[in-house]
């Protein structure tokens, strides 16, 4: 049987003045560990989204500014990363890998990115370590891929790192065939929030029972206002109580019963589903990547329960 899928950018360090505050080192990390420690994972090298990839989710001066780094300054200073060439592949390949995991998913069931999630970039401007929106370029290229087969395909993009993804909502807004379903802390960044499909606030302080209570609720309301073809899930790290910038108080439990949750949920529907890794900011680099491995061991169970069901 042929592992999990699992797709990686990281040969393409962005480069970063001393003591900048993005943790970069733990792709690199996570990367590592998975390879000693999670047997059923296959590393595969994303390949870079085409500019009319992009351009599904992107306007095409922003797409040039990144490429050749003209974009606004202002923008820059939203995005918090200086402009590079490194800079601007590392973002192709990131939605690249996304693509690449939706892609295998329908194949396989489930698949993954082991960076990506950068929801808080939007058609025409980055923000918050966001250059480009992988959920959104993969969910227009898969719907333009299914269309071209004359089939139609209506993605649910379930959101659960603890920032809301205001740049997915925002893409999204006026879209029936894509539900956003956002849970994050209310009084986190960004401040000013976008209406997302389904918008779930989160107190300062919140814990593993009220938090997977506000899961169910809102998988269960999704599932009553949308039939989705294809999940694409975000599994931020940063809702874990170890996070410098997350403002919740999550447990490792608490966060292995999240992914649970949401891996049971598609897997008893026999939806395929894509992750992306997010956010994850630990006042410990190492607590960040293991809430990470743990995303990727328990998906590697449901992965061998999909291969299972179709033999
Ligand atoms: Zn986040």
């Amino acid at each position: 049987m042929a592992p999990m899928q699992v797709y990686y950018a990281t040969q393409f360090v962005l480069p970063l003045p001393p003591g900048h505050r993005f943790p970069m080192g733990k792709y690199q990390l996570l990367r590592d560990r998975l390879a000693a420690e999670v047997p059923d994972v296959q590393l595969m090298q994303a390949l870079p989204a085409s500019d009319g990839e992009l351009a599904l989710a992107h306007t095409l001066a922003y797409i040039q500014g990144i490429a050749d780094g003209t974009v606004d300054p202002v923008i820059l200073r939203e995005i918090g990363f200086p402009w590079s060439p490194a800079m601007a592949e590392r973002a192709r390949r990131s939605v690249g890998a996304t693509i690449a995991a939706c892609r295998v998913a329908f194949a396989e069931g489930l698949a993954a990115n082991i960076a990506g999630g950068t929801h808080h970039a939007m058609a025409d401007r980055g923000g918050g370590f966001c250059v480009f929106n992988d959920a959104a370029v993969a969910t227009r290229l898969m719907q333009a891929e299914h269309g071209r087969r004359g089939r139609s395909l209506r993605v649910a993009i379930v959101d659960l790192d603890v920032h809301q993804g205001n740049g997915t909502a925002r893409i999204f807004r006026d879209d029936p065939t894509v539900f956003t379903l956002s849970m994050h802390g209310q009084k986190n960044f960004p401040f000013r929030k976008e209406s997302g499909d389904l918008d779930v606030d989160l107190p300062d302080g919140c814990g593993d029972d009220e938090y997977l209570e506000a899961l169910d609720t809102a998988l269960g309301d999704l599932e009553r206002r949308f039939d989705p073809g294809l999940v694409i899930y975000l599994a931020g790290a940063d809702p874990h109580e170890g996070d410098r910038l997350g403002r919740l108080k999550l447990t490792w439990d608490g966060l292995e019963a999240r992914d649970r949750r949401v891996f049971d949920w598609a897997a008893q529907r026999g939806l395929p589903l894509a992750f992306a890794m997010a956010g994850g900011y630990g006042h410990r680099m190492e607590d960040t990547v293991q809430a990470q491995v743990n995303t990727f061991r328990v998906a590697a169970g449901y992965w061998r329960h999909w291969q299972n069901r179709r033999r």
